[in-house]
């Protein structure tokens, strides 16, 4: 089974969950990894079953690196909030940094991780 990783920021949160709910019949057959309060969303709103790591602010941005290193994640969708600072964005640009060096495929917007899903 291949492996997801799912994480938005808390602005793109509302939309994580609806794009979820709208693909939840395709993402059902992945292995979902998310941060911890996406996670935790996107199951309660979603009712998907997916693992959570970490919030992202506490490492959880970091873990998903780690599995992209790893070898064990296969795509990442990842809504990033382009109006707002944060205060891990060293993390988030590590994270955006390790899945362009390893090639997986990414998406950081509703409309490429439709893409990518059609494509996966
Ligand atoms: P969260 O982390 O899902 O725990 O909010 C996301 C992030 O901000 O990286």
């Amino acid at each position: 089974m291949k492996k997801i990783g799912l994480v938005a920021h808390d602005d793109k949160k509302d939309d994580m969950v609806a794009f979820a709910l709208e693909h939840r019949q395709k993402l059902e057959t992945f292995e979902l990894f998310g941060t911890g309060t996406t996670g935790g969303r996107v199951a309660e709103g979603a009712g998907l079953s997916i693992s959570r790591l970490k919030s992202g602010p506490l490492g959880g941005d970091a873990q998903l690196g780690a599995m992209i290193c790893e070898g064990q994640l296969d795509a990442l969708i990842f809504f990033i909030d382009p109006l707002s600072a944060m205060p891990h964005d060293v993390d988030v640009k590590a994270l955006v940094r390790l899945a362009t060096l390893y090639d997986i495929p990414f998406a950081c917007n509703r409309s490429t991780a439709q893409a990518v899903l059609a494509a996966l």
